[in-house]
């Protein structure tokens, strides 16, 4: 895989313009989320993938933030992903 090298205008409002050329190579359609992560000074754009904070997974996320899946929204309602010392999870 080629690396892409282009450059971009961020216009008045904030607004960066993604080359279609770089949509293309990322699979982004209009509408698509990307995550902004700074990493060892520079700023990388990457396709976001909503997955489980929790587990990873991609599939049966809940509505509507997309950041929990059903199974692990179903251990935290029972109790059984509660453990003890540093990985508590605490359920308000
Ligand atoms: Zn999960």
């Amino acid at each position: 895989m080629s690396e892409l090298n282009m450059m971009a205008k961020v216009n008045e409002n904030g607004i960066l313009e993604v080359p279609k050329e770089a949509m293309d190579k990322l699979g982004l359609k209009v509408g698509d989320k990307v995550s902004i992560v700074e990493r060892s000074g520079h700023i990388v754009i990457e396709k976001h993938i909503d997955h489980c904070i929790l587990c990873g997974s991609t599939e049966n996320l809940l509505p509507p933030l997309y950041c929990v899946c059903e199974e692990c929204a179903a251990k935290i309602k029972s109790g059984s992903a509660l453990t003890s010392g540093a990985n508590r999870i605490d359920i308000f």
